[in-house]
């Protein structure tokens, strides 16, 4: 990794930080630069070829570079940038989106999955009139200053001591009232969310939930779970917001709240909306979205809906819908959460695989399941650490925090060897422990 690690030396003394967080959170070995991704490969600066389960944090849901969605962002191009102006393409997409997802009344186009968050925000605390959010432990909806407090806790033990900046790491220079700014429960715990809405009522705008959790962990909803805070935000005239920015097309065409039959009030959809090119959509019923229609809640954003990001929206959904590749999706991501499962028990490994398919999360835990954020902070982030450099430094690539993303691209023969590829590095960590 010789030209890589140049790199790193060139990028530390203009870019703060030097390497993407990924590196630095979970203490990787290499910091790796990339020339180019094609297909399901990512190429990197010393001439390494990798197959490819990052997929760039998520969007790459067809592979990289899929000729489709560079072909329309060139065509669009061409024709100008038409920011903060109307175009046909605005509309179309928006139609699109409206067909396609159950709750899409009314939308708006942003440039990532944090502005459409706090968008969602603005519209709830306008229509109740009331300003606190209840959310989850463990759940990630962006990097901006309300939601980014409580990211993150050490310890189990830790979790609750509001006062303790120890406690919450990453929360420094956050405005002070972000904190007040939300309740924070253990995820899938029904009868407590019931019982803290009822006491919070006159204070909650809103509950957000990733309807599954993605960003610790890859955790199932409990049966009933979503159906009951639907019911919940109901009795009280509250909004349920369903981040989708990992689910959405990623699950299904229509999001998690298509696979699992649940229509929240407002939710929003990034990351694989647009192969990677910067646009959001914050989308809704019309009687919450209609707040903007009606000039009461502000939405704004110079970029927003630029032409070439619409048209890679566009021409990702429609290879989604041209080509179908849910089935897929969902037996190559089952069949190698199966293999990792396998090469684990064969080689005594306590790593556990949990997800839907289309993605998953593997680690390594005493527990068999884990069925919260709690459970999550039983993982055994170095030697995880370990296994994910072992797959790297044998050419295939997974999220630091070992969650794994499937695309369109990935064929049979790529998860045959992902899940070899596993068992070598399971096989290697075993004989290191017999060596100590
Ligand atoms: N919500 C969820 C569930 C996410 O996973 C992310 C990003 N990982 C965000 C929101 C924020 O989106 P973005 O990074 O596009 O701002």
């Amino acid at each position: 990794y010789t030209e890589s690690a140049a790199l790193l030396e060139r990028a530390k003394k203009v870019l703060a930080g030097g390497v993407s967080s990924e590196f630095r959170k979970y203490n990787h070995p290499h910091a790796i630069f990339y020339t180019h991704g094609k297909g399901s490969r990512i190429y990197d600066v010393d001439g390494n070829e990798y197959l490819d389960f990052t997929l760039s944090q998520g969007p790459l849901l067809l592979g990289h570079s899929h000729p489709d969605v560079l072909q329309a962002i060139n065509t669009y191009s061409e024709q100008g940038q038409l920011f903060a102006g109307q175009h046909i393409r605005e509309i179309e997409l928006a139609e699109k989106l409206a067909e396609l997802i159950p709750s899409a009344e009314l939308m708006r186009f942003c440039l990532d999955g944090s502005e459409a968050v706090q968008t969602a925000f603005r519209i709830a605390r306008a229509k109740t009139g009331k300003a606190k959010f209840l959310r989850f432990e463990g759940h990630y909806h962006g990097w901006l200053d309300n939601v980014a407090w409580g990211l993150s806790t050490p310890s189990a033990e830790a979790l609750g001591e509001r006062e303790n900046p120890e406690a919450y790491p990453w929360s420094a220079g956050l405005a002070d009232h972000a904190r007040d700014e939300f309740i924070i429960l253990p995820w899938n715990d029904l009868e407590l969310v019931r019982k803290t809405v009822a006491e919070h009522q006159h204070e909650l705008a809103a509950i957000i939930t990733e309807p599954v959790m993605c960003n610790n962990g890859c955790i199932l909803p409990k049966d009933g779970f979503l159906q009951g805070l639907r019911a919940i935000c109901d009795e009280y005239g509250i909004a349920l917001i369903f981040d989708e920015v990992i689910t959405g097309f990623r699950v299904s065409l229509g999001g998690a709240q298509q696979r699992f039959g649940i229509t929240p009030d407002l939710s929003i959809f990034a990351k694989a909306i647009a192969s990677g090119y910067p646009i959001s959509a914050i989308v809704g019923k019309r009687e919450w979205m209609g707040l903007i229609e009606d000039a009461k809640v502000i939405h704004a954003g110079t970029m927003n809906a630029s032409n070439p990001t619409v048209a890679a929206a566009l021409a990702t959904i429609q290879v989604l819908e041209r080509d179908q590749p849910y089935e897929r999706l969902y037996r190559y991501g089952q069949k190698l959460m199966a293999g990792l499962q396998q090469a684990a028990a064969e080689t005594g490994q306590n790593l556990r695989v949990q997800g839907l398919g289309p993605m998953f999360h593997a680690g390594f835990t005493d527990l068999e399941t884990v069925t919260d954020y709690r459970g999550t902070l039983s993982y055994d982030k170095a030697k995880l650490g370990k296994f994910i450099a072992g797959m790297h430094d044998r050419g295939v690539r997974v999220i630091g925090r070992g969650l794994w993303y499937i695309s369109a691209a990935h064929t049979e023969a790529d998860i045959d060897h992902a899940i070899a590829t596993a068992r070598q590095v399971l096989e290697s960590m075993v004989s290191e422990t017999t060596k100590n």
